[in-house]
């Protein structure tokens, strides 16, 4: 573990409402379970708003000196269209839709969100489970929970007992909702379907002869509820207790108030000491979503071919866009916030890329680099606040431009420490790239494709081609050495 600096990180809890000092369970560990995507259609931008923030917290806890074991999992069945347990699987409806099989899509799609947070620079998790791949181990937490007393089988489905599990626990805790009340208002609507109670949630359904995602258990064949995947992988590869269960924060009810009821009925407490949500991208306003249409995909902001904006912007913009903002507000995607989000990321490129060559000496420095570092920490140990992370790298970017026209002195060692912190915060941390870095390579690997092809138009005599490739590159201000069999080039 790093200095006591480092060790001052404070989290905001949903069960308790309140920031609290982070303490992990075991020492340097910290176990960390994700809720991944629905892999029935391509990710739109709220859902990589998520998992770039749970990717910030991972690599920032890394930063600390935290070993952290990564769990995010991919759903490939299970999720039905309504939250009432009715509708179908979303992946078979995909799969009748485009005419292939379930796990074709399921594959198809986990490629596609591979690819795109890819191109976020997002850290893979340790581990990445599907619900699929654990129907053994969700049947196995399904029968702890029938023997506890909290679960029934009806006509061949199960379904998790809320009267019986209010006796002795609360439910609801994360949305806050008070469900003594709505069990007892909700006995007079007794008798409606299979469930003992209309609030009782599916643990197992079972399967119609048409439904295609489906296996043998003790009940006949049927396949898991959505809940029981994330509980039954979450503690198989994190134990009956970790630290943090995170995902969006429209998650918290039913999904995760339902993983909370099955880990207490098997292991009599909740299942995760932090519980960290994420709030809503929104696009006009409304929260962005797959159902209603309201989204805007990464691909379209690459390629500029979303006609709400005028042009195209990078993947890192969109990830300082999303960082300008802290993890726990709304963030309404715009034309003008990407703009000022990329005027504001180059500015800060801009000043990084100075740092090599800025004048220094032995004085001291008109700027106290030290407090300044640990002002950095602070506003990360300050939950995670990439706001005020990026308006502190900001004050360093200001004195940055004054030592560059010489009105203020940096000392030769501070020079260091300011490069290191920069690489620290802006690469490690917030995982951005230095795009100026990589487009200067990608150019300069053009050039020399193009002094490929001239050098093999030469072999072949094509002088005519070999010309005007040295031509052109000339007049771009890119002029060729040629010496016996290779080419070297010059910016003029
Ligand atoms: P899903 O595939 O729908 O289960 O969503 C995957 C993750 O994205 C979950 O953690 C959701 O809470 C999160 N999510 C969904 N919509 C948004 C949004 N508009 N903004 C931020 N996160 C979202
Ligand atoms: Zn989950």
């Amino acid at each position: 573990m790093k200095s006591n600096l480092y060790k001052d990180l404070k989290v905001f809890n949903s069960i308790s409402k309140k920031k609290e000092p982070f303490v992990s369970l075991n020492g340097s560990n910290v176990g960390m379970y994700v809720c991944g995507p629905t892999v029935y259609n391509t990710v739109h931008l709220g859902n990589c708003r998520t998992f770039v923030s749970f990717d910030l917290i991972y690599r920032y806890l890394i930063q600390l000196g935290y070993k952290v074991r990564y769990i995010r999992n991919i759903t490939d069945v299970g999720h039905l269209e309504n939250d009432d347990d009715s509708g179908e699987d979303k992946i078979s409806k995909r799969a009748k839709v485009e005419k292939i099989e379930p796990m074709e899509v399921v594959q198809k799609y986990t490629n596609e969100f591979h690819s795109i947070l890819d191109s976020f620079n997002l850290l893979k998790p340790n581990i990445e489970p599907t619900a699929t791949g654990h129907i053994i181990e969700q049947i196995e937490m399904i029968e702890k929970i029938i023997k506890n007393g909290y679960a029934y089988v009806k006509n061949g489905s199960v379904y998790f007992d809320l009267i019986n599990f209010s006796k002795n626990y609360k439910y609801g805790q994360l949305s806050n909702r008070n469900f003594e009340d709505i069990i007892n208002e909700s006995r007079s609507l007794k008798g409606s379907g299979e469930k003992k109670n209309p609030q009782d949630f599916a643990l197992w359904k079972k399967a119609s002869k048409s439904h295609i995602m489906k296996w043998q258990s003790p009940w006949g064949i049927g396949f898991p509820g959505w809940h029981i995947e994330c509980s039954a992988m979450g503690h198989k590869y994190l134990g009956k207790k970790f630290d943090i269960h995170g995902g969006g924060i429209d998650l918290k009810f039913p999904h995760h108030d339902c993983e909370i009821a099955q880990s207490k009925s098997v292991y009599g407490e909740n299942p995760a000491n932090y519980w960290i949500h994420t709030n809503m991208l929104t696009l006009n306003g409304k929260k962005m979503s797959k159902s209603s249409g309201n989204s805007v995909f990464a691909n379209e902001i690459f390629e500029g071919s979303n006609k709400i904006f005028s042009k195209s912007f990078s993947s890192m913009t969109l990830k300082f866009f999303m960082y300008q903002a802290h993890y726990r507000n709304i963030l309404d995607l715009s034309n003008d916030a990407l703009s000022s989000a990329e005027k504001g990321y180059n500015k800060l490129l801009k000043g990084f890329n100075l740092i090599n060559n800025l004048e220094a000496n032995t004085k001291k420095s008109d700027f106290d680099i030290d407090k300044w570092i640990s002002n950095c920490y602070e506003k990360m140990n300050d939950d995670f606040n990439t706001p005020m992370l990026i308006s502190e790298l900001f004050e360093c970017i200001k004195f940055i431009n004054n030592v560059n026209i010489g009105s203020k002195n940096l000392n030769i060692k501070d020079k260091v420490k300011i490069k290191k912190t920069f690489e620290i915060f802006m690469f490690d941390i917030l995982g951005l790239i230095n795009e100026t870095d990589s487009n200067t390579k990608k150019s300069s690997d053009l050039i020399q494709l193009l002094i490929k092809i001239r050098h093999l138009a030469r072999i072949n005599k094509n002088f005519e081609l070999s010309d005007q490739i040295r031509d052109d590159l000339l007049n771009l201000g890119i002029q060729l050495n040629d010496k016996k069999n290779e080419s070297s080039y010059k910016l003029i």
